[in-house]
């Protein structure tokens, strides 16, 4: 599984609609300070659930709305579409392409989108779940978690490789089933 593409329309600096595309292993966005290289990462996350606006380093969520330039005027909604390949099979669904959507309103409101068809926040994560991309992965490494991984202690430093190396799923399963 990797990550297709990514488009964003109306998310944050992304006011036109923008469209990338890539390859499979390696790839790196480069530019400038201040050119929106985190807002990429920022809605990769937002496209996958998040739900803490802080995490997506904004006061509300409203902030992920584009909110107007000297040259164009604020945006009335959010969208960010998230296509992963999935020909190897790693997401339990029949799809070669899974496109994620996610949509927010000035109101508030927000859709989510599988492959074009309406789903709930559930369904996004039911499919996502250990695939490695879910919530709590450790998929996304902000600038300030890094910091926190240099300042760990060995313990926590060991579960973090754990969590990554997809080892502690497999611990978490092995404690449940010792419980019954
Ligand atoms: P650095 O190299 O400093 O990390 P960066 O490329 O990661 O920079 P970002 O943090 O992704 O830059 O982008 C910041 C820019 O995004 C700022 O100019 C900010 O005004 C703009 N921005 C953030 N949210 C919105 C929004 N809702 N509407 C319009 N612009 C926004
Ligand atoms: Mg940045």
């Amino acid at each position: 599984m990797y990550l297709k593409s990514l488009t964003l329309k109306g998310f944050k600096s992304f006011a036109a609609r923008t469209h990338m595309v890539f390859d499979p292993g390696l790839s790196v966005v480069v530019g400038p300070n201040g050119s929106g290289k985190s807002n990429v990462s920022d809605a990769i996350l937002w496209v996958l659930g998040e739900q803490s606006a802080k995490q997506l380093r904004g006061q509300a969520m409203e902030d992920v709305i584009f909110s107007g330039s000297s040259a164009r005027g604020p945006a009335g909604l959010a969208e960010v579409t998230l296509v992963l390949d999935n020909s190897d099979g790693t997401l339990p669904v029949d799809f070669e392409e899974v496109g994620v959507t996610r949509r927010m309103y000035r109101s508030g409101e927000s859709e989510y989108l599988i492959n074009g068809a309406p789903a709930r926040l559930m369904d996004v994560q039911d499919i996502l779940h250990d695939s490695g991309l879910g919530k709590e992965t450790h998929s996304i490494i902000s600038q300030g978690k890094l910091d926190a991984v240099l300042q760990a202690k060995p313990e926590q430093r060991r579960e973090l490789i754990e969590e990554a190396a997809g080892i502690s799923k497999h611990r978490r399963r092995k404690e449940r089933a010792a419980r019954k």
